[in-house]
C-alpha cells in the first residue's frame, strides 16, 4: 500500500496503521483523511489481521484537522453552507463512525497533544492507551461552534466533564482521562508502542468472531442508549455553528477565521 501521510503494516495477527505527518504535529489534511480510511478498509479486509493498532508518529498525537488550504484543502474563498455540510459528512462524521463499526478490535496509542479533531482518532478505537504526557482538549468553542463533528464529549468524558471541557476550552491529562474511564492504561512513553502491541498480541489470542460479537454487544448497547442519534444530531448543531459564524464573519465557517481576516486586515 504506497500512501504519502499514512502507513499500514501486519505483524503476525495485528495490523498496524500509523499516521506519519509529525512536521505537521499529525493534521489531519483532506488527503491524510483519505489515506487513513484507505488503511482501515485494508485493515478489515485483511485476512491476517485480528486486531488493528492506531498510533501517530512524533511528539504529538493529532493537532486536530488541517485548517489551511494545501494539502487537497479549500481556501474558504467560495464557501457554501450545503457544500461544507456534504463534505465534513462525508469526510469528518462518516470515516470516524465508520472506524468505529469495523468488526475488529481496534486499540489508539496516543502521545503527547491530542486536540480537537485528534479526538476523531482516538474516540472510534475501542481501547486506548496512553503516554504518561498525553493530554486530550477541545477548543472549538473559540471557533463559536459546540466542539469538534464527533459530539462523542459526554460519552467520553461524563456529562459534567464535557461541559467544563466545552466551556473552558481546558483540558485533561493522561491520569484523568483514565479515571474518567476514557483512557483504559497509562504507560511511561517509551513503553506506550510496546504496551500497546502487548494488549494487541494478547487479544489476538482470542476468538474472532467471539471478539466481533463482544465489540458489536458493546456498541450496540451505546447505540440503543441513544449513541449514534446523539451524534449524529449534534453534527448538525455543529453546522449551525458554522453557518451562524460564516453570517458574522461574512463567510469565513468559523469565528476564528474572522480574527485571522482581522490580522490580515481584510475586515
Ligand atoms: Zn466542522
Amino acid at each position: 500500500m504506497q500512501l504519502e501521510h499514512v502507513q499500514f503494516e501486519v505483524e503476525d495477527a495485528v495490523g498496524v496503521i500509523t499516521l506519519d505527518r509529525p512536521e505537521a504535529a499529525n493534521a489531519q489534511s483532506p488527503k491524510v483523511l483519505v489515506e487513513l480510511d484507505q488503511a482501515w478498509n485494508a485493515a478489515d479486509e485483511d485476512s491476517r489481521v485480528k486486531v488493528i493498532v492506531f498510533k501517530t508518529n512524533g511528539k504529538h498525537f493529532s493537532a486536530g484537522h488541517d485548517m489551511s488550504a494545501t494539502d487537497g484543502g479549500s481556501d474558504y474563498s467560495d464557501w457554501k453552507a450545503d457544500a461544507h455540510y456534504d463534505w465534513e459528512t462525508r469526510h469528518y462524521l462518516r470515516y470516524a463512525k465508520a472506524w468505529r463499526d469495523i468488526p475488529k478490535p481496534s486499540i489508539a496509542a496516543v502521545q503527547g497533544k491530542c486536540i480537537a479533531a485528534g479526538l476523531m482518532l482516538c474516540w472510534p478505537c475501542d481501547l486506548i492507551i496512553a503516554a504518561e504526557n498525553a493530554e486530550f482538549s477541545d477548543p472549538v468553542l473559540h471557533m463559536g461552534i459546540l466542539g469538534v463533528e464527533l459530539h462523542a464529549h459526554t460519552w467520553e468524558f461524563g456529562a459534567r466533564k464535557a461541559k467544563e471541557l466545552l466551556f473552558t476550552g481546558g483540558s485533561v491529562n493522561a491520569e484523568e482521562a483514565r479515571e474518567l474511564g476514557m483512557v483504559n492504561k497509562v504507560v511511561p512513553l517509551e513503553e506506550l508502542v510496546p504496551a500497546t502491541m502487548e494488549m494487541a498480541n494478547r487479544i489476538a489470542l482470542m476468538d474472532s468472531f467471539a471478539l466481533r460479537m463482544a465489540k458489536r454487544a458493546v456498541n450496540h448497547t451505546l447505540d440503543v442508549q441513544g449513541y449514534t442519534t446523539a451524534i449524529d444530531t449534534c453534527f448538525d448543531m455543529h453546522h449551525f455553528g458554522h453557518t451562524r459564524a460564516a453570517l458574522v464573519t461574512g463567510g469565513m465557517p468559523s469565528l476564528a477565521g474572522l480574527s485571522s481576516m482581522k490580522d490580515k486586515g481584510k475586515k
